[in-house]
């Protein structure tokens, strides 16, 4: 196994290594988190411990990035703030667990081992929902086998929409998901991407993949319930 830590007070990155190596892990140190992000994707780690307080990219930005990126390697955050909303907002961008500084090793590696167990499995590498698949790592959509070519975003909502399946994703939360936290225009922009995701979509004759609540939002049936 192979845990990538991401952490900036050398002492602490010390101590990590020395107590997850002598348990057989592998660790890889990132000392900032554009160190993090980078290495999450090329060392290919097992677990990714990621501390919130980082000098640039901070911790929550880290693992929203790289959720946004397609990467859902088990992430646990490290905090030294014991603050509920803290946590509550590292859960809502991605992270698996959090564990308050200071922490017991006996503590720091039970947490590791649930991440591990948990693996993968709840988050498929690839999507499915309605004769589509779409691959979160290689951002590629196909309709039964046959590529559809999307750009980013398009590709972004519909993953989106995926991963949500079942659920109504009303506009601003795609808004909130899909955009750039800098953009300011209105949920306008939405309903152009989603039309144009249809038409690429779609399939001629069939039934759309995304229905339109008024009012409410966008829904992609969970399979269950498509007749
Ligand atoms: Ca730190």
């Amino acid at each position: 196994m192979r845990i990538l830590v991401v952490e900036d007070e050398p002492a602490m990155a010390e101590s990590l290594t020395w107590g997850l190596e002598q348990e057989g892990y592998v660790v890889v140190v990132a000392a900032t988190g554009e160190t993090g992000l980078w290495l999450a994707e090329q060392a290919a780690p097992d677990v990714i411990i990621l501390d919130v307080m980082l000098p640039g990219l901070n911790g929550y930005q880290v693992c929203e990035r790289l959720r946004k990126n397609g990467v859902w390697t088990p992430i646990l955050m490290l905090t030294a703030m014991d603050d509920d909303l803290d946590q509550a907002e590292g859960l809502d961008i991605g992270a698996d667990d959090y564990l308050t500084k200071p922490f017991s090793y006996p503590v720091l590696l039970a947490h590791i081992r649930a991440l591990t167990r948990r693996g993968l499995r709840e988050r498929p590498a690839v999507l499915t929902a309605a004769g589509l698949t779409l691959d979160p790592g290689s951002r590629s959509v196909a309709r039964d086998g046959v590529a559809v070519d999307l750009p980013a975003r398009e590709v972004a909502v519909l993953e989106y929409l995926m991963r949500s399946q079942g659920r109504v994703v009303s506009k601003t939360e795609l808004l909130d998901h899909c955009w750039d936290a800098a953009y300011d225009g209105g949920p306008a922009v939405v309903e152009v991407a989603v039309h144009r995701l249809r038409r690429k979509i779609d399939p001629p004759g069939g039934p759309p993949v995304i229905t339109t609540l008024r009012g409410e939002g966008y829904l992609i049936r969970a399979q269950d319930d498509r007749s």
